[in-house]
């Protein structure tokens, strides 16, 4: 009996455009024990990611909404202190799994869990570039993108936890890259520390559009879409014939309480053949393999790089989750729950 109890973070209410503190409680929570199979996990540290806005609206969609008065969830590594009977993991085991937003997790399949090495990086950036961020980068740039060196790419949330990988893999091949962020570090970043060709403080241009067709005078071959919204458009307008779009996120739309007006210009995917293909990362796991022996190459030669905003205390999850409205966090932003070292 482990007789413990926790905090956690439970969806108080259902946000109505921007999120506010006030939909979310902060509360304290009886720790259940492992049952056979299963295993108790101390969080060390949690992922706030955008598609977590998504599963506070009760709809139908590839996860199931987050339900009121129940502790919300999402990515998150942890050190497992207790084990029932038959579980694979041990006591000790530092683990990634998908119950997040909790001091304390009882692990069993439905949760994903996936044992992790510490001595090969940073236990967090399991959450980030060697995460599903990364994962998502190397997807969609690979697979939906069909990205070849010789292409010109353009990437917008481009320092982010996704953009700052999808830039560096496309520089890593010799490719054109151009990347849009929201700040002057942030743009500074990516051209002195992720190497890429030209940064665009979007906030800056009061015409997005021209400043895009300045970074790409012989257009963009991939674009690699997180945002929405103006980028979108400003891309659709440089895009080069049979260019393709990798719809990763649209961030821009996330809050929205109306319809947002269709891009105007989406005449252009016809006489430019382009093609538009959105994704979800989970359907390309496949990957995995592939993804961890490219990023270990590029990490052992320098050439991957990034960044993490780091908030410290689990009742400050919210407010790191907020953040990323608002362009808050720089690479991936994360929430340190607890001490590394849990056992
Ligand atoms: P980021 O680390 O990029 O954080 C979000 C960033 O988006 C902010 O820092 C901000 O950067 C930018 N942003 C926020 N609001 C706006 C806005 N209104 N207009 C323009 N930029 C904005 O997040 P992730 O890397 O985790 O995610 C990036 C995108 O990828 C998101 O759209 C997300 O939903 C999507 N995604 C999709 C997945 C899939 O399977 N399809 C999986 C994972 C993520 P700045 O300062 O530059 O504005």
């Amino acid at each position: 009996m482990t007789n413990l109890t926790g905090h956690e973070i439970r969806l108080r209410s259902r946000p109505v455009g921007m999120p506010t503190a006030e939909n979310f409680e902060y509360a304290k929570a009886a720790v259940a024990d492992p049952k056979d199979g299963e295993v108790l996990v101390r969080n060390i540290w949690m992922s706030v990611d955008p598609y977590m806005r998504g599963r506070m609206v009760d709809r139908e969609s590839y996860v199931p909404p987050f339900q009121i008065g129940q502790a919300l969830q999402g990515g998150a590594i942890g050190q497992v202190i207790a084990a029932g009977k038959g579980a694979t993991l041990q006591v000790g085991d530092y683990v990634s799994h998908m119950l997040g937003w909790r001091e304390y997790a009882v692990v069993g399949p439905m949760a994903m869990p996936q044992k992790i090495d510490p001595k090969l990086a940073p236990i967090q950036s399991f959450l980030g570039a060697l995460g599903m961020p990364g994962m998502t980068a190397y997807a969609g740039l690979f697979r939906i993108a069909s990205f070849k060196p010789t292409d010109t790419v353009f990437v917008s949330a481009a320092s982010g936890a996704v953009g700052s990988v999808v830039c560096q893999l496309a520089k890593a091949q010799g490719a054109y890259v151009v990347g849009s962020a929201g700040s002057d570090e942030k743009c500074q970043w990516l051209v002195k520390e992720a190497g890429i060709d030209h940064a665009i403080n979007y906030r800056k241009e009061a015409d997005l559009d021209s400043a895009v067709r300045k970074a790409f005078p012989k257009g963009i071959d991939v674009y690699f879409e997180n945002v929405g919204g103006k980028h979108l458009e400003a891309a659709l307008n440089s895009m080069r014939v049979f260019g393709r779009i990798a719809m990763c996120g649209m961030i821009e739309q996330y809050n929205n309480t109306a319809p947002a007006p269709g891009p105007w210009n989406i005449i252009m995917t016809i006489p430019k053949s382009l093609r538009i293909e959105g994704f979800v990362v989970s359907n390309h796991y496949d990957l995995l393999p592939k993804f961890y022996q490219e990023m270990g190459k590029l990490i052992a030669e320098g050439k991957m790089k990034w960044q993490e905003s780091v908030t410290d205390g689990l009742q400050n999850a919210p407010n790191a989750f907020l953040g990323l409205f608002k362009g808050e966090n720089f690479g991936k932003a994360l929430v340190r729950i607890g001490p590394d070292k849990a056992v």
